[in-house]
């Protein structure tokens, strides 16, 4: 069935997501702040709104792609009034749990519905329509969103109430940031123990140290040819993308009162991490990080 959708915030994940809807065969209406943002996804077939208010009156779904909770807060009280009473909102940004939940509560209290729609992928994935999509909502919201996620991805998990999106992705990555840092430790321990990449990485990828962080996104280069360390850690992830998320896993072990000290931990040192390296650089660049601090202490 043909949609009219709504696609506010067409920025690098944005752009090609709202593409991939219009190849299906929506009517994509989108706004951007930034003018050439608006123009790139025009090109694509994406219908120009002057304004997020306009984009949204006639939708049936209203998605957002935008940076932070702040964001998405300040965009929904101007466009939850515009909406027709029923549309459903997805919001696909990463943002707080406990942002992701008043967004939640405030579409319901002003006749809407919503989902958390989260992704996983990266701007490859959303350009090649295989994104991962982790879902929070009621199971009709879910259901009527599916075929357009589908559309932008490949997988569309359905995590539990509102928020379970958020906090699916955010407790994937602090997984994922823990475990980069320990495989790049090792890495640089057997570099000091004087046992070479491809052996460490010969045993531990088919033994219990086994993950996704050796094995796919390697962080030393030679041993997985694909993974970014063998292209100067050009992104893959980016370590700004990283330390963001686990500042958002950090807020929420904070407000639950969870003893997690390695997340805590993970979270300061991408933190530090990116700050010097920003965007350019893949997540697992931080292998160099631990690598020339460990250099000062010998
Ligand atoms: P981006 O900065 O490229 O795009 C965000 C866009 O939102 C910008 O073009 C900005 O102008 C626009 N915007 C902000 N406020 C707006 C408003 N009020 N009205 C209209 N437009 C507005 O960011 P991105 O890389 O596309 O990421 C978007 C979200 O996706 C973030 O929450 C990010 O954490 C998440 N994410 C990104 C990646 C990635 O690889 N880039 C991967 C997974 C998740």
């Amino acid at each position: 069935m043909t949609t009219t959708l709504a696609f506010i915030g067409l920025g690098h994940m944005g752009a090609p997501m709202a593409a991939n809807l219009v190849k299906a065969g929506h009517r994509v209406i989108g706004h951007d702040l930034v003018p050439e943002a608006l123009d790139g996804a025009v090109r694509s077939g994406v219908e120009a709104a002057a304004s997020a208010v306009e984009a949204v009156t006639d939708a049936d779904v209203v998605l957002t792609m935008l940076p932070a909770g702040r964001h998405v807060l300040d965009l929904y009280e101007s466009i939850l009034p515009a909406a027709r009473p029923g549309t459903l909102f997805v919001d696909c940004s990463t943002i707080d749990v406990a942002d992701a939940r008043t967004v939640h509560e405030r579409a319901v209290a002003a006749g809407m519905r919503a989902l958390d729609a989260p992704v996983s992928g990266g701007v490859v994935g959303a350009e090649a329509a295989t994104l991962t999509f982790m879902a929070g909502g009621g199971e009709g919201e879910f259901a009527e969103a599916r075929p357009l996620l589908e559309v932008m991805g490949k997988k569309a998990v359905h995590c539990g109430g509102a928020g379970a999106g958020q906090a699916a992705k955010i407790c994937n990555n602090m997984i994922l940031g823990i475990s980069m840092i320990a495989v790049s430790e090792a890495f640089v321990l057997a570099e000091s123990l004087g046992l070479s990449h491809q052996a460490l990485y010969d045993v531990a990828s088919t033994a219990s140290g086994q993950c996704w962080a050796l094995s796919v996104n390697c962080p030393v280069p030679g041993p997985v040819p694909t993974s970014p360390a063998n292209r100067d850690y050009r992104p893959g992830f980016a370590a700004s993308l990283m330390a963001k998320d686990l500042g958002l896993a950090a807020n929420a072990v904070r407000e639950g009162g969870v003893q997690a000290e390695l997340g805590l931990r993970a979270a300061e040192l991408y933190a530090a991490y990116a700050e010097r390296v920003g965007a350019g650089e893949d997540f697992s660049g931080i292998v160099r990080t631990i690598r020339e601090q460990s250099g000062e202490h010998a």
